[in-house]
């Protein structure tokens, strides 16, 4: 974090107010503080000192230059949620415990202790509407190519079988990549809700868009498959457990019954209605427009 906070000028003449916040801006991103960078563009767009829409681009690659725009634009992509961090808050529900008071698993957070954060949909990343309007289509665009790219990535990778010496070492793992996955689905779900909202968008980037949202949607509905596998694996892996030393804070027949819980998530119909993984909204999305097509 920077010392000081750069300011922009309380000069009411708004020529001397943009200048002084173009030299912030690139200072800031000379020294690498990209996120201030951001912060000082919000603060010359609220105050109508730059334009507006599309027209935001080009006057950033006046002002700035393109290598500055760029960096700019990464900083917005990678803009973290106000409310949570990486997605995650610790879970209301269970108390971040993972378990009930009746030992059954946490609807909520499933066992993990961390829930999604509903305010950026777990994706971690500050919603669109923090964006600068002129920005935004490219923001979505990076941000679903992202997602796409890591969710490809995490669906490449099969899913490791419960170890008879580290039951819970697999149930850590299966956890964490539940959470990496869900993270995905949440940028895809903001992503194509932040595309219907979008004003004014010229047909080329509304095509672009279009398509990239459809290769996430068929990436979405393999997450959903892979969502169910992991859990079946989650429900083996309690089995493990039941069988092996027992943890000592779960009987056999509480590891058992969460072994059941799993396994009912785990239907390959299974929408994960009433959990915390579920996303209703990208899940109509998905079986709308992909009902008849072919996974890749
Ligand atoms: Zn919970
Ligand atoms: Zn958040």
């Amino acid at each position: 974090m920077p010392t000081r906070q750069r300011t922009l000028s309380d000069s009411s003449d708004p020529q001397k107010q943009r200048e002084q916040g173009v030299r912030a801006i690139r200072a800031a991103l000379q020294s690498g503080h990209a996120a201030e960078a951001a912060r000082l563009l919000m603060r010359l767009v609220e105050g109508r000192l730059v334009p507006h829409h599309r027209k935001l681009a080009t006057w950033l690659v006046s002002a700035i230059g393109r290598n500055e725009t760029a960096k700019l634009v990464d900083a917005f992509v990678h803009l973290p949620c106000f409310y949570c961090a990486k997605g995650r808050l610790p879970c209301h529900v269970c108390e971040s415990r993972g378990h009930l008071p009746t030992e059954s698993v946490c609807p909520r957070c499933l066992g993990a202790g961390v829930e999604r954060c509903d305010f950026c949909a777990g994706s971690g990343w500050a919603t669109i509407n923090a964006i600068p309007e002129g920005l935004r289509a490219t923001v979505i665009r990076k941000r679903t190519r992202l997602a796409s790219e890591r969710t490809a990535a995490l669906l490449d990778r099969s899913i490791p079988k419960p170890s008879t010496r580290d039951p819970e070492g697999t149930i850590r793992q299966y956890r964490l990549l539940l959470l990496k996955l869900d993270r995905q689905m949440g940028v895809f779900e903001n992503m194509l809700l932040a595309t219907r909202t979008l004003r004014t968008p010229s047909r080329e980037i509304r095509s672009a868009l279009a398509s990239i949202l459809n290769r996430c949607m068929r990436l979405a509905l393999r997450v959903e498959k892979r969502t169910a596998e992991i859990m079946r694996a989650m429900s083996e892996a309690h089995r493990v457990l039941a069988r092996s030393g027992l943890p000592k804070n779960a009987t056999k027949s509480e590891l058992l019954r969460r072994a059941e819980y799993y396994d009912s998530l785990g239907d390959p119909d299974a929408t994960l209605a009433g959990t915390g993984l579920e996303h209703p909204f990208l899940h109509r999305a998905i079986t709308g427009t992909l009902k008849n097509s072919q996974t890749p």
